[in-house]
C-alpha cells in the first residue's frame, strides 16, 4: 500500500474543506471497499478524510412522509430498522443479501452506493483497464466476462455495478442528497450511476469532492409489497450474477403500478421502465410478467459468455412478480 495522510473531519463542511483542491483525496467511510482497493494499489489516495464523525447516522421521517437515511448509517442498522422492514422490505432484503454480517456492520449507505466494480481486470494493476487507466483497453471484452454486462455497455467497458442496495434504491426512486464545493444538490436514482460510454473511469455523476450526506426514500405506499431476489454463484458472500428489486400495486387481479430494477446486468442499476410500462394495467398473470421481461430484455447485447443472464433475468423477474402478486 502506498503511504497516505489521514485526517478526521468533525463535520460536513470540515470534510469538504479538507478534500477541496486535493484531487488525490478520498472520503473514508467504513473502508470495506476503499481500503481493499488501496491494498491492491488500484486506489492510491494521498489523503484519506475520515467521515465517520459527521453525525450522518440517523434514519428519520422526511417532511413528505418518506424516509431520510443518513449516508453514514451502517448497512446492518438500515436492514434492521423497523420502518424500513415494514414499508420498504425490498431495501432490507437487498442489504441482507449483500456481503456478510461483519462487513454490513462497517459498510455505510454512502460507501455502498459508491463501491467500485468487481471486474477482475479492474482489480489487477498488472492488466490494462479503461476504468482504472483510461485508454489502456478493455481485456474483459474478449476475456473473462461471464459475470459482466449485457445491457448498456460500450466498446470501452463492459463492467457491472456490484451494489445490491443501489438496485433497491433505483426501483424505489430514491433521492441522493449531495454537498460539494458548488453547494448542495439532489441526484435522483436511477441517475446517480452512469453507463460507461467512452468515460468508464466515471462511475457516477458526482463531481470530485462531492459528499453524499443522505438518501431519501419517497412515501411510496405500495413499496410495502416489494421484494429483492438475488442469484449468485454461492449462497452467501457473493455478488449478484442477476438480481431484481420489485414493488407492485394491485387493483384486484390487475397491476395498477409497479417498480422494477435489475442488478448484475449493467454498469448502473437498471431501472426496467419498459417492463413497468408493459405491466401497468395488465392482468397479474405469468403471461404478462413474461411479456414485461421480454419488453425490457429485448435491448440486451450479451457478450460471448454471458448470454445465460438474459433468460435468467427473465425468470427471476417472472418468479418475483408471481410471488409478490400472490402474497
Ligand atoms: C467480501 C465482500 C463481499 C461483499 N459482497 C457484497 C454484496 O454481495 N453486495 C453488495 O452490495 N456489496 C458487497 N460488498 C461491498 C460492501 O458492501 C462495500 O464494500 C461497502 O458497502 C462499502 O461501504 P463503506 O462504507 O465501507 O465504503 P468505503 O470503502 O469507505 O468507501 C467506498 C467509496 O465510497 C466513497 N465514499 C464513502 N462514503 C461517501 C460519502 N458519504 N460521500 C462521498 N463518497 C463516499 C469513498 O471515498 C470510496 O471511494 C462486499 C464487500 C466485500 C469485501
Ligand atoms: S470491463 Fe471495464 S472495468 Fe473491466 S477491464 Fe474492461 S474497462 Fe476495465
Amino acid at each position: 500500500m502506498k503511504p497516505f495522510a489521514y485526517e478526521r473531519a468533525a463535520d460536513a463542511s470540515g470534510a469538504l474543506a479538507l478534500v477541496a483542491g486535493a484531487p488525490a483525496a478520498r472520503f473514508l467511510a467504513g473502508g470495506t471497499n476503499l481500503v481493499d482497493l488501496m491494498k491492491l494499489e488500484v486506489e492510491t489516495p494521498e489523503l484519506l478524510v475520515d467521515i465517520g464523525d459527521l453525525g450522518h447516522d440517523a434514519i428519520e421521517p422526511a417532511s413528505d412522509g418518506g424516509l431520510r437515511i443518513g449516508a453514514g448509517v451502517s448497512n446492518s442498522d438500515l436492514a434492521a430498522d423497523r420502518t424500513v422492514r415494514e414499508r420498504y422490505p425490498v431495501l432490507a432484503q437487498a442489504l441482507l443479501a449483500g456481503a456478510s454480517g461483519q462487513l454490513r456492520n462497517l459498510a455505510t449507505v454512502g460507501g455502498n452506493l459508491l463501491q467500485r466494480t468487481r471486474c477482475a481486470y479492474f482489480q489487477d494493476v498488472s492488466k490494462p483497464c479503461n476504468k482504472r487507466r483510461p485508454g489502456s483497453g478493455c481485456p474483459a471484452r474478449e476475456g473473462d466476462h461471464r459475470n459482466l454486462a449485457v445491457l448498456g455497455h460500450s466498446e470501452a467497458c463492459v463492467a457491472t455495478h456490484p451494489s445490491d442496495l443501489a438496485v433497491a434504491m433505483a426501483a424505489l426512486g430514491a433521492l441522493v442528497h449531495v454537498a460539494g464545493p458548488a453547494g448542495e444538490r439532489t441526484v435522483p436514482m436511477p441517475g446517480l450511476h452512469r453507463l460507461p460510454a467512452d468515460e468508464p473511469q466515471r462511475d457516477t455523476v458526482l463531481e470530485p469532492g462531492e459528499l453524499i450526506v443522505a438518501v431519501e426514500l419517497p412515501p411510496l405506499a405500495f413499496a410495502a409489497r416489494s421484494s429483492y431476489r438475488k442469484v449468485r454463484d454461492r449462497a452467501s458472500y457473493a455478488f449478484a450474477v442477476v438480481s431484481v428489486a420489485v414493488a407492485v400495486d394491485l387493483d384486484g387481479d390487475t397491476v395498477r403500478e409497479c417498480r422494477i430494477a435489475f442488478g448484475g446486468l449493467a454498469h448502473a442499476p437498471w431501472r426496467a421502465e419498459r417492463a413497468e410500462e408493459a405491466l401497468r394495467g395488465a392482468p397479474a398473470t405469468e403471461e404478462s410478467f413474461r411479456a414485461a421481461a421480454d419488453a425490457e430484455l429485448a435491448a440486451a447485447e450479451p457478450l460471448r459468455d454471458n448470454a445465460f443472464k438474459v433468460p435468467l433475468a427473465s425468470n427471476v423477474l417472472v418468479r418475483t412478480l408471481a410471488e409478490l402478486c400472490a402474497a
